[in-house]
């Protein structure tokens, strides 16, 4: 294990329904740090630049116009395994599906508007985290 830096969205469900401060709540709460921070509204673009790994994928015209539709909270988690720990934290991509526990199945609406998204690994990370911060905005 090492110290790692992951790129996690609160998503416009969630922030649509006041729960900036529960979630960042359950990361804290199980060791992770809020290194970076910032509210934003993706354009249309900017989401399907986000999600171009998805762009031949049936839910992606879907997934960018939910993703631009309202303000996103955007952060970055530091912490012990960051990126298996939030992912872990997040619970599986469908809220029917996911533990119990976990912010998805407490806080997801359906599989599209999950309340959260996090990085799945070390260069996805490192490109997410550049994709919304500067260096000199991480501390
Ligand atoms: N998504 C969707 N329908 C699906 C699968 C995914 O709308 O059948 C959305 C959902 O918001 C998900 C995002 O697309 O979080 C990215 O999908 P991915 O498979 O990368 O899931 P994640 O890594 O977010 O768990
Ligand atoms: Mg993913």
């Amino acid at each position: 294990m090492s110290v790692e830096k992951t790129l996690s969205i609160i998503k416009p469900d969630a922030v649509s329904r006041n729960l900036i401060g529960e979630i960042l709540g359950r990361f804290e709460a199980a060791g992770l740090r809020v290194a970076a921070g910032k509210l934003l509204r993706l354009t249309p673009e900017r989401a399907q630049a986000f999600y171009a790994v998805h762009k031949e994928r049936p839910f992606f015209a879907s997934l960018c116009a939910y993703m631009s539709s309202g303000p996103i909270f955007v952060s970055v988690l530091q912490g012990e395994n960051a990126i298996m720990k939030n992912r872990e934290i997040m619970g599986a991509t469908d809220p029917a599906k996911a533990a119990p526990g976990t912010i998805r199945k407490d806080c997801g609406k359906d599989v599209e508007q999950n309340a959260v998204h996090g990085s799945d690994g070390p260069e996805t990370a490192g490109s997410e985290i550049a994709f919304f911060f500067r260096p000199d905005e991480i501390f």
